[in-house]
C-alpha cells in the first residue's frame, strides 16, 4: 500500500448531514489548506498551511477547539487510527480546506481497498484526482476572493453538485456556471447558507422551480460536528 502523506487538520467519526449521503455515519477527514479564500467560510483555520503549526498525531486527534494546527499523516497511519479508535463507519468525507489541492488517488486507493467507501468536498476550483468509483461533491465556490475559476472539469467529475444559497444572485450564478459549462443530468442541492430563514425560503423556493433538491446542513440542526 502507498505510503503517501496528507496534512490532516482534523478526524472524527459522525453523521454526514449534507447532501445525497444525509444520515450516513461517516468517517470524516479534514485536510489542512485552502487558498480559495470565501468570504462566509466556517473552516477559516484551514487556510494556510504553516510548518511551525505541525503537531503529532495524537494532538490532533485529541483537539477540542478549531486550531489552524495539523498533523502529517500516511494512508497507512490513517487505517490504523481508525481501527485504532475502534470507528464503525465505513463511508470516508475527504473535505478541507479545499482537499483537491492534492492529489486523492493514492489515498481513495488505500481507504477503497480496505473496504471503505470515499466522498470528496471540493470547491470544483482544482482538477480532481481521485478514484473511479470516489463519489465527487462539487460544491462551486464562484467569484472568490481567491481568483479561482470553477473548472469544466471538476463540474463533470462531480457526482453531485451542492450550492449555498442566501441571494437570489447566489441561484443565477449556479444557472449560469451549469449552462456556460453544458452540466446537464447531475443532482443539484441548494443549501441555505448559515440555516438563515430567508437563506431557506429562497434556496425552497428555487429547488421546486428548477427541481433540484434541498440540502440543510442536518447536523446543525441536531448539534454534531
Ligand atoms: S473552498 Fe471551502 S474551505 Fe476554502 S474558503 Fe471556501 S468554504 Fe472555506
Amino acid at each position: 500500500m502507498t505510503d503517501t502523506v496528507y496534512k490532516i487538520n482534523e478526524l472524527f467519526e459522525t453523521i454526514q448531514g449534507e447532501g445525497a449521503f444525509t444520515g450516513q455515519p461517516s468517517i470524516f477527514l479534514r485536510l489542512q489548506g485552502c487558498p480559495v479564500a470565501c468570504s462566509w467560510c466556517d473552516t477559516k483555520h484551514t487556510w494556510d498551511i504553516e510548518d511551525d503549526k505541525i503537531i503529532p498525531v495524537k494532538d490532533m486527534f485529541a483537539k477540542t477547539s478549531e486550531t489552524d494546527e495539523w498533523s502529517s499523516m500516511s494512508v497507512v497511519q490513517i487505517l490504523r487510527l481508525f481501527k485504532a479508535q475502534a470507528f464503525q463507519a465505513k463511508h470516508i468525507v475527504i473535505t478541507g480546506g479545499e482537499p483537491c489541492m492534492y492529489d486523492l488517488t493514492p489515498l481513495c486507493n488505500g481507504l477503497e481497498e480496505q473496504g471503505y467507501s470515499c466522498q470528496i468536498e471540493t470547491s470544483g476550483t482544482f482538477e480532481v484526482l481521485t478514484t473511479k468509483d470516489c463519489w465527487v461533491t462539487v460544491s462551486p465556490k464562484i467569484g472568490m476572493r481567491g481568483g479561482y475559476e470553477v473548472l469544466r472539469s471538476a463540474l463533470h467529475r462531480a457526482n453531485e453538485i451542492k450550492h449555498p444559497v442566501a441571494t437570489e444572485q447566489h441561484v443565477d450564478d449556479l444557472k449560469a456556471l451549469l449552462e456556460q459549462h453544458d452540466v446537464e443530468n447531475k443532482a443539484i442541492y441548494l443549501q441555505p447558507i448559515s440555516q438563515k430563514q430567508r437563506a431557506t425560503e429562497l434556496a425552497i423556493k428555487a429547488c421546486i422551480e428548477n427541481n433540484w433538491r434541498l440540502s440543510v446542513q442536518v447536523h446543525k440542526y441536531i448539534g454534531i460536528e
